[in-house]
């Protein structure tokens, strides 16, 4: 599952107040938080890093890469500690994401999704606060299609990837293709 999280300071729970900052974070350490192409590049310019350093390759039974050719997909997610998400810290039990500038678009969206075309609460979800739909729509509208937009374009690489290279080159290689991609789309733009 590509999880969807909501922004710590969104401002859109029925009460009023963003209920994330009193929160232990449940959603923070409960899911695999997947990442796409957009996301990946994000992070590492911001935090200096390489992918390599914060990426967790899942799904890789079958090939080096981990890339499932049936599906076309590749799924890269962040690594853990302590239980929870390795961006995430605690200080005198209050929980924080380190990376909310630029954190992975399925944290944004969190506890949304889109489901035959509209925007629902996920259900099943552990977050215990019922939000404002209407509200957080108007708010994360611009979110929400660029979040689709950049899983869109993640896919395509993937089934592009296969289509060229096959499935036997190091993960290094496919993690340069992809955010050279990145870097191309954002020049044309
Ligand atoms: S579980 Fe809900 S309230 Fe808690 S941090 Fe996540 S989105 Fe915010
Ligand atoms: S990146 Fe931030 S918001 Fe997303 S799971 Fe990690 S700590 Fe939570």
């Amino acid at each position: 599952m590509k999880l969807k999280v909501i922004s710590d300071d969104s401002d859109v729970s029925k009460t009023g107040k963003s209920p994330c900052v009193s929160c232990h974070t449940n959603c923070c350490k409960e899911y695999v938080i997947f990442v796409n192409a957009h996301d990946i590049y994000r992070l590492s310019v911001r935090l200096g890093l390489t992918p390599e350093d914060f990426l967790e390759i899942y799904g890789a039974k079958d090939y080096d890469l981990g890339i499932n050719v049936k599906e076309g997909l590749l799924d890269l997610a962040l690594k853990q500690k302590d239980g929870g998400c390795m961006f995430l810290e605690e200080s005198n039990d209050v929980f924080r994401c380190t990376v909310n500038d630029f954190k992975p678009s399925v944290c944004k969206s969190y506890p949304f999704q889109i489901k035959n075309g509209k925007l629902i609460q996920m259900s099943g979800k552990m977050c215990p606060v019922e939000w404002n739909t209407k509200e957080f729509e108007n708010m994360m509208s611009n979110h929400l299609k660029k979040d689709k937009d950049e899983w869109k374009f993640y896919d395509e690489l993937v089934l592009e990837w296969n289509a060229k290279y096959g499935i036997k080159k190091p993960l290094s290689v496919f993690l340069k293709f992809m955010l050279d991609r990145v870097v191309l789309e954002f020049t044309k733009s």
